[in-house]
């Protein structure tokens, strides 16, 4: 089948190049020159585990192009997925002006008389597929027809950045929202390779598959802040979050999954989705309380570290200087969208301190944001030289097991600041350092 994908960023590029691994020609659009160019000359423009194979192979293949040319992009394609931003708006509410651009655009493109299948990759508002085809609509000259030239379809995405790949070749399952008859089929073709264990392609009426996506995002959401907050409640009546996760989790009604407390959700979707479904719902005369909250509690866990490293230091952290291991919002991406370690780096500077931070993948992506205003390390212990303590924000697994006597040798206090619970209590006891963590027992030597 051909395919083009509009938008060549984590979706769409992971999106695109599994398509091609199962057969299709896809070509992945974008406005990006540079991003186009690069990947046109064979890099990969981020880092997700797997998928630079996947894409050496598939454009070795032919399987696979770029362009910055919608309507070159989109010739001959049957289905046209729309992977682009939807970031929030000033009132919360997500921007909806990539995608309708972009629908516009293919009112004018696209050919009468041929079917071709519009998804909504993006994680859009309910009732946004209704929109992009009065768009296609309106803006093709009364040529094309919803539901005769073309049907609007809604696809959410569920993959996670760091799995991404395995996501999208084994679904979990797929939502599909689709009216017609002949673009459930064509989405059900395409899909078939995905889904040969047996898991589910679900098909809904566009609102419904709209709406789960914000749903699934948001209880998850909730899920990691209800968590926080148990942690918060450990620390102060004495009881152990690892314990109480695990005794939890056990329960098959709650599961183990989405269980870990640390220092809130961050990256490009459960931030936004969160506001965007609140605002939906705030629209609806509706008071969504309960993500409120969740949108409150996580504001106040990103920075959670900060106070406990202030009183460390008794108070003022002027000319302080800070080892931070993990940068990008979690681990096995390059993705600092929302990374809760921007948000502590930030802290850190007001106060007068400095820090200087280590990250396997992140680091060029952080140099962009913050310049000269930190340094950046070329591993977890040069990060750690004359540094006054340690604090962790990514759980990225090469920092679970470091060498803790040269961890110990190089800070200039043995203070460890953990906001992912990576180390184990009874060995922080041992080696007599401070360590403090998230919801569990802090340890002060020789006590
Ligand atoms: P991204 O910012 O990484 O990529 C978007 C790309 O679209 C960028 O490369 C940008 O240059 C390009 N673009 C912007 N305007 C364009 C235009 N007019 N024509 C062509 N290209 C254009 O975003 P992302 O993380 O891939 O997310 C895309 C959508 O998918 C969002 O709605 C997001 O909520 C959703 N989503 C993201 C994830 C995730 O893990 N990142 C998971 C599920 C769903």
């Amino acid at each position: 089948m051909k395919i083009a994908v509009v938008g060549t960023g984590y979706v769409g590029l992971v999106s695109g190049t599994c398509f091609a691994e199962t057969g299709n020609h896809v070509t992945c659009i974008d406005i990006d020159q540079r991003k186009i160019d690069k990947l046109s000359s064979g890099t990969i423009t981020i880092y997700e585990p797997g998928l630079e194979r996947l894409f050496d192979r598939n454009l070795k293949e032919g399987r696979l192009s770029f362009t910055t040319s919608l309507s070159e992009g989109i010739k001959d394609a049957v289905i046209i997925f729309l992977a682009l931003p939807t970031p929030p708006g000033e009132d919360g509410s997500a921007d909806l002006k990539y995608v309708l651009g972009v629908a516009k655009d293919l009112g004018q493109l696209l050919e009468p008389g041929k079917f071709t299948v519009i998804v909504d990759k993006s994680t859009v508002p309910v009732g946004t597929a209704d929109k992009v085809a009065k768009a296609i609509a309106d803006n093709s000259g009364g040529k094309l027809q919803d539901g005769v030239d073309f049907d609007v379809v809604s696809n959410p995405e569920f993959l996670r950045e760091g799995v991404a790949v395995e996501d999208f070749m084994k679904p979990d399952r797929v939502v599909i929202g689709a009216s017609t008859d002949q673009a459930k089929q064509i989405m059900g073709q395409l899909y078939g390779p995905y889904v040969r264990q047996g898991n589910p392609i679900i098909n809904m009426d566009k609102r419904s598959a709209e709406l789960t996506k914000y749903a699934a995002n948001s209880f998850l959401a909730t899920k990691i802040t209800f968590m926080n907050e148990i942690a918060r409640i450990c620390e102060l009546l004495g009881a152990d979050v690892d314990m109480v996760r695990k005794g939890m989790g056990s329960d098959d009604r709650i599961g183990k999954r989405f269980l870990f407390p640390g220092i809130g959700y961050g990256g490009s979707c459960f931030p936004k989705d969160v506001q965007a479904l609140a605002k939906s719902a705030e629209e609806a005369n509706y008071d969504f309380r309960i993500l409120e909250s969740v949108m409150n509690v996580n504001e106040e866990q990103k920075v959670y570290l900060v106070p406990k490293i202030k009183k460390y230091f008794g108070g003022d952290i002027a000319g302080k200087h800070f080892a931070l291991w993990g940068l990008a919002f979690k681990p096995n991406t390059d993705d600092i969208r929302e990374a809760p370690a921007l948000y502590i780096i930030q802290e850190l500077l007001n106060a007068g301190a400095t820090v200087s931070a280590y990250d396997p993948e992140a680091m060029p992506n952080v140099k962009e944001v913050v310049g000269e205003t930190i340094t950046f390390a070329g591993s977890p212990y040069e990060a750690l030289e004359n540094a006054d303590a340690l604090i962790i924000a990514t759980e990225w697994n090469e920092f679970r097991t470091p060498d803790f006597s040269k961890v110990s040798s190089l800070l200039n206090n043995k203070a460890i600041f953990d906001g992912r619970n990576l180390f184990d209590l009874a060995q922080m006891r041992q080696m007599d350092f401070y360590y403090f963590s998230i919801g569990r027992e802090t340890i002060i030597p020789n006590k």
